[in-house]
């Protein structure tokens, strides 16, 4: 996983019963949360959680389970037998990963950078505008050919400079 806010994990109690063999891998600092069982990262702000679990039926504690790999910045994955760099890019949240394919070019940010100039919000539990600002002047220095972000539309085709110029719309917000 990117990064462990509810939109993105609210489905892991389904996928492990369904798929009993799965692992769920997610950077150190969200897995440690998750194992503690401190879901302030997982519901975002104390409005979120008492909406989301009202609306779904959730319960404290449905999100604490076990992580079997704690990612770090720079760790190598073989996912879909690809290649994939972690590059830990807190602000949107602590625990934020990007996967990067160093062979293929593409990038996946999670919530920190979308397509149309669009950026992911840093005011929830464990954000940071100053490390958001980081983030994205790191992944500005990628060499980017596809965007596969965690909500709205893919960029097939990223123009160069695309993260760059999106972050310096976005500069003085943060
Ligand atoms: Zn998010
Ligand atoms: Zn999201």
């Amino acid at each position: 996983m990117t990064h462990s806010h509810l939109d993105h994990s609210g489905c892991l109690p389904e996928v492990f019963r369904d798929v009993p063999d799965a692992e769920l891998w997610v950077h150190a600092i969200e897995g440690a949360q998750m194992e503690e069982g401190d879901e302030r990262t997982i519901y975002g702000m104390a409005m979120f959680k008492i909406m989301c679990q009202g609306q779904y039926r959730l319960k404290d504690g449905d999100y604490k389970m076990k992580v079997h790999r704690k990612l770090e910045d720079g760790d190598e994955l073989k996912i879909g037998g690809m290649d994939w760099t972690v590059i830990h890019i807190p602000g949107h949240s602590a625990g934020s990963i990007a996967l990067y394919g160093n062979v293929n070019r593409v990038l996946i940010p999670g919530d920190v950078v979308y397509a149309d100039h669009a950026i992911g919000r840093y005011d929830l539990h464990g954000a940071d505008p100053v490390q958001h600002l980081n983030s994205l002047t790191l992944l500005s220095e990628l060499n980017v050919k596809m965007l596969l972000p965690g909500h709205n539309r893919i960029m097939g085709r990223v123009p160069e400079g695309y993260i760059k110029e999106t972050l310096e719309q976005w500069r003085h917000y943060l």
